[in-house]
């Protein structure tokens, strides 16, 4: 079997045998990749730190006949997530986003968008960018990706949403005025117009480029949240440990950050 290599993003990974390591991997090429690491756990593993969360990696693997798991041969370290130990909000985000891509990426499916997503956000997170408005990019993003986040337009009566903000029902899904939305059944979640001013900005610019608009990121936090959570179809935990590190700067009720 021939050897296969790519540029990587480290999803996590997890210990099994005596001495190894499954390392999930998103690949360029081939998208998610679970990777066996042999003797990974020893002190002198040949990966080194390599296999670290977050980590970017040139990884080279070979298939194992009728196995689900590859062999993972070398991975090399490009670019180091260490940076954000030293912030555990920043971490946390980054862990998070590492658990959502491992849950919403189908396994050996190529996705180019996807990884150039989570390369932007790392990098944002390492540049030291809010960690809401970040996540709240990077999941409005991953949804949208996935086809369960459209952009908002206009309402289907033609109104826009720049003054009342906008009513959205994930059913459809679909936006609708504050005017229209009772016709349209139980509504999933309002967003102000703010909110949707900062989400036309994600829709156009890189995550570096977004202006940290403290309160419309927050309620784009809170509300992506509750929308992955509900796509997922359970709650997620490591955003359930993020949002617990938050508390004192998002504050439980939008109070002001102390
Ligand atoms: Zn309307």
């Amino acid at each position: 079997m021939p050897l296969k290599q790519s540029r990587a993003f480290v999803l996590r990974t997890y210990a099994v045998a005596e001495a190894d390591r499954v390392a999930v991997l998103f690949s360029g090429d081939e998208g998610k990749v679970r990777a066996w690491a042999r003797g990974a756990r020893k002190p002198k593993s040949r990966y080194g730190g390599a296999l670290d969360i977050g980590n970017e990696v040139e990884a080279g693997w070979y298939e194992r006949e009728g196995r689900e798991l590859v062999h993972l041969d070398r991975c090399e370290l490009v670019t180091s997530a260490l940076p954000l130990a030293r912030d555990p909000v920043r971490a946390a985000a980054l862990g998070y986003l590492s658990r959502l891509v491992d849950t919403f990426a189908p396994d050996r499916e190529a996705d180019p968008r996807l990884f150039r997503l989570i390369s932007a956000c790392r990098d944002a997170l390492l540049d030291e960018r809010p960690a809401e408005l970040i996540v709240a990019y990077f999941e409005a993003w991953l949804l949208r990706l996935s086809g369960l986040y459209p952009r908002p337009g206009r309402c289907a009566c033609g109104a826009g949403f720049e003054e009342g903000g906008a009513v959205f029902f994930a059913a459809g899904p679909v936006y609708a005025c504050t005017r229209c939305a009772p016709g349209h059944g139980e509504p999933t979640d309002r967003l102000s117009a703010g909110a949707l001013g900062l989400l036309e900005t994600f829709w156009i610019a890189p995550p570096s480029a977004s202006a940290p608009e403290a309160p419309a990121a927050r309620e784009l936090f809170r509300f992506h949240g509750r929308l992955t959570a509900g796509f997922a179809e359970r709650a997620l935990p490591a955003r359930h440990a993020l949002e617990g590190l938050l508390e004192p700067r998002v504050g439980p009720a939008g109070g002001p950050a102390p």
